[in-house]
């Protein structure tokens, strides 16, 4: 079958119509009618080649809500007509340690959607079916799909920074990652700190479930917390003052990186040993963690703030994107 989509033919270039030809879905994959696809930071970084490992045409597009149109001869677990999401994550090799443990998205091997194949800015896309993540129900088919790379990003990183309930969370920066975190953090019971840059932004903080938000000015807080933070989740893509935010922890606290800035951090040693504190940084989630992320954001009624565009206004959404000034996340319509 052909496949429509939305390519970049190279570097930095808006994206034009394209098509392509599945041939035959393979035995362990299903193919997918795209209804909704976000569009994450990392869809422009590919386009533009930022990492140095895009291939064109690129097919952009990992945060896919979509409907199952047939199934693989191997395939058990989904059926045709089954509403599914697709995140950053393609495949991975399925016997390593990483995998082994449950932690296949920190494989070697691993490969991802718009990486090693054509993604989600399209009619289609054929993916393997252990990727592919069947979604509650009361997750809405336009607003779910910032979930699967947005959302888990956050979610795996609370996590494996230890979030439970009951914990002091400071989250920093509110655009399609903080607005999800907090959400994530407050909803399951923690107190959350947000750290942001405008008085509009700490009123949306609030609204979104923060108990606190703190103004940042020439890149530090204002003020600290009441009380010490048992996780910071610094979500800002910019370089930040580390010294600053390791300060506001409390003994053991961490201080969780998913943001990827360019330059390396410059980071002081001694609040680390006195306070026995750590920095980590974190990149999407397993397998399981992205069930887990799914049911808990029906559970807790945790949902993603996106505008929403037709697929034909690929490029105006893209434009917005690169401008930052998406609220929080664009997603686009089949
Ligand atoms: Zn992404
Ligand atoms: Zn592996």
């Amino acid at each position: 079958m052909r496949v429509n989509a939305y390519a970049a033919l190279g570097p930095a270039q808006a994206v034009v119509p394209w098509s392509y030809e599945i041939n035959d879905v393979q035995p362990h994959e299903v193919l997918v009618r795209v209804l909704a696809c976000g569009i994450c930071h990392s869809d422009v970084h590919m386009i533009d080649n930022d990492w140095g490992f895009s291939r064109y045409p690129l097919v952009p597009g990992h945060e896919i809500v979509g409907v199952v149109e047939s199934v693989g001869a191997h395939v058990q677990t989904l059926q045709t007509g089954q509403r599914v999401g697709i995140g950053w994550q393609r495949s991975a090799c399925g016997h390593c340690e990483d995998c082994l443990r449950g932690q296949d998205h920190l494989c070697d091997e691993s490969t991802g959607v718009i990486t090693h194949g054509y993604g989600g800015f399209a009619s289609h896309v054929a993916v393997d079916a252990r990727y592919c993540f069947p979604l509650p129900e009361s997750l809405p088919t336009e607003s779910a799909g910032p979930l699967l790379c947005g959302g888990i990003t956050v979610y795996s990183a609370l996590r494996a920074a230890g979030m439970g309930s009951g914990l002091r969370i400071g989250v920093v920066g509110l655009g399609g990652l903080g607005h999800l975190a907090i959400q994530f953090a407050s909803r399951m019971g923690n107190h959350v700190t947000a750290f942001t840059t405008t008085e509009a932004k700490a009123y949306e903080a609030s609204k979104l479930g923060a108990h606190d938000a703190i103004l940042i000015r020439d890149g530090r807080p204002v003020r600290r917390p009441p009380r010490p933070l048992h996780i910071v989740l610094n979500t800002v893509p910019a370089p930040t003052p580390t010294d600053v935010y390791l300060d506001l922890l409390g003994s053991d606290g961490v201080l969780c990186y998913v943001g990827a800035p360019t330059t390396p951090l410059s980071v002081p040693l001694w609040p680390l040993l006195v306070k026995r504190r750590r920095i980590m940084g974190s990149p999407i989630g397993s397998r399981a963690t992205i069930i887990e992320m799914l049911e808990n954001a029906a559970a807790f009624g945790v949902r993603p703030m996106v505008e929403t565009y037709p697929l034909a206004r690929v490029n105006d959404a893209l434009e917005r994107v690169r401008r930052n000034v998406v609220r929080y996340r664009a997603v686009l319509l089949a």
